[in-house]
């Protein structure tokens, strides 16, 4: 009798989907092999709709040799054999083409995330991949006899082979809420600490009056009163604390801290030298401008400078020409140096990803596959890799499902080739 490979994909998110349409693409003999994705929700890729705020940012050109924390060095090796110009080709044949953007980042023509869904989705349908929705998976495990090794789910269903691609646990309302890590275990896996990432931060004593306010800032994120990060960008206040892609790019690091002594110094005046500021502090001074709360509205926004002159103790509604030297010294340091103290991350729920995972030196780079199970591999946010923000956890997701669906399309050819 023919023998037909099984080979199931746990997870049909972005990782998931990509290794079932590289595996079917490099099988010699499609008949040969029967590829069926496991998807807990109702319905497969539902957290890409929701990438990129809807428009999903597919990759980024710079995600090869940076962008990248937790096992840098694991993840080179996929992120190098399918780079950012790969993953782009392998979308421009499915018929989805992609513009760049600033930073490097990719978005598909359409601008529509749905668009990459349907994509995956419907190259999974024509090559033949079997969808089965509202199928969680919780058990896994080896089932070896003197005539057959097989890898079971759910104590039920065999197979031959099996992806691992059901993400981290961030944003659990998509699907994912750490179940590839208690899967993996089960097979003797470890798991490194996993934490919020790509995150907005609850500070401490702050302001509610600041909510909805945008402003781009020099952002220096110090732990235990060293600088761990810096960065600048867009930040925005929000009633629990700080946001926007600085933020959220430095989140990794505040989740991941044990520390409770952790501040933000922001730069409310980025484009001016501290001398430079100061100067043109004094000018306003000169020129008597009127009332202090008016003072600064040609460089900032005018309820920050309040906040600001508040704490300098500087009476918004006195007069600019009655400020001392002392008090815009004061206003000068505040503004290139404004401390918020951080409470911590916002939780798994509101996070875009997930820092840390399953332990990436229990697999081999070059295929994705267990060292500890042969014929179970793992990709996507489920290993401990994680991106910045701008397309690169995405690239991380296509580059290692592809991994390893090319590396399962080329032992089942051979195994093809052999048995002939
Ligand atoms: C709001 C938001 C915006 C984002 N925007 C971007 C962006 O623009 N660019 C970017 O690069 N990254 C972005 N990301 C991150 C990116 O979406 C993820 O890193 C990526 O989807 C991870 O791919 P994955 O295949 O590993 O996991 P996922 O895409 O999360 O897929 C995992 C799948 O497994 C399923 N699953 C989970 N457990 C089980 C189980 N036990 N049995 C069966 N199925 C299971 C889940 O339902 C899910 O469908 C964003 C994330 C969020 C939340």
């Amino acid at each position: 009798m023919r023998k037909v490979t099984k080979v199931a994909v746990i997870g049909g998110g972005a990782s998931g989907m990509c290794a079932a349409i590289e595996l079917m693409t490099h099988i010699a003999d499609k008949s040969s092999v029967e590829v069926t994705v496991l998807e807990k929700m109702t319905r497969v890729g539902k957290k890409l709709l929701v990438t990129g705020n809807g428009r999903c940012n597919i990759t980024n050109m710079n995600a090869v040799n940076s962008g990248y924390r937790g096992d840098v060095e694991f993840a080179k090796t996929a992120l190098s054999r399918f780079t950012p110009e790969s993953n782009i080709e392998f979308f421009n044949s499915l018929g989805l083409y992609t513009r760049t953007e600033n930073e490097g980042r990719v978005y598909p023509l359409s601008n529509q995330a749905s668009s990459v869904l349907d994509a995956l989705r419907f190259e999974c349908e024509r090559l033949g991949v079997k969808f089965i929705c509202d199928y969680r998976a919780v058990h896994l495990k080896e089932a070896v006899t003197a005539f057959s090794r097989k890898i079971v789910v759910n104590n039920r269903d065999r197979f031959d082979y099996v992806i691992v691609a059901a993400g981290g646990k961030a944003a659990k309302i998509h699907g994912t809420d750490g179940d590839s890590y208690e899967l993996l275990k089960m097979l003797g896996h470890s798991v490194t600490p996993v934490a919020p990432a790509l995150v907005s931060l609850n500070c401490s004593d702050f302001t509610k009056a600041l909510k909805g306010i945008r402003s781009v800032c020099g952002v220096n994120l110090i732990i235990d009163g060293k600088t761990e990060y810096k960065n600048y960008g867009e930040i925005q206040f929000t009633d629990y604390g700080l946001s926007g892609i600085p933020i959220m790019q430095l989140s990794r690091f505040v989740s991941m801290s044990p520390s409770d002594n952790i501040q933000i110094h922001l730069d409310l005046a980025p484009d001016f030298s501290k001398e430079e500021l100061r100067l043109y502090l004094l000018s306003r001074r000169e020129k008597d401008t009127g009332l202090c709360e008016n003072m600064l509205s040609g460089i900032i926004n005018k309820q920050l400078c309040i906040t600001i002159m508040k704490e300098c103790g500087i009476a918004v509604n006195g007069r600019v020409n009655a400020l001392s030297d002392e008090k815009i010294n004061s206003l000068c340091e505040r503004l290139k140096c404004w401390s918020i103290k951080v409470k911590n991350s916002r939780s798994f729920d509101f996070a875009q990803v997930t820092a840390g995972g399953v332990k990436c030196s229990e697999f081999d780079p070059e295929t994705m596959e267990s060292k500890f199970v042969s014929g179970v591999f793992c990709c996507g946010e489920a290993l401990d890799v994680d991106g910045d923000c701008g397309g690169y956890n995405l690239q991380w997701a296509w580059s290692s499902g592809r991994t390893a669906g090319r590396s399962i399309a080329e032992r089942i050819n051979a195994d093809n080739a052999q048995n002939k």
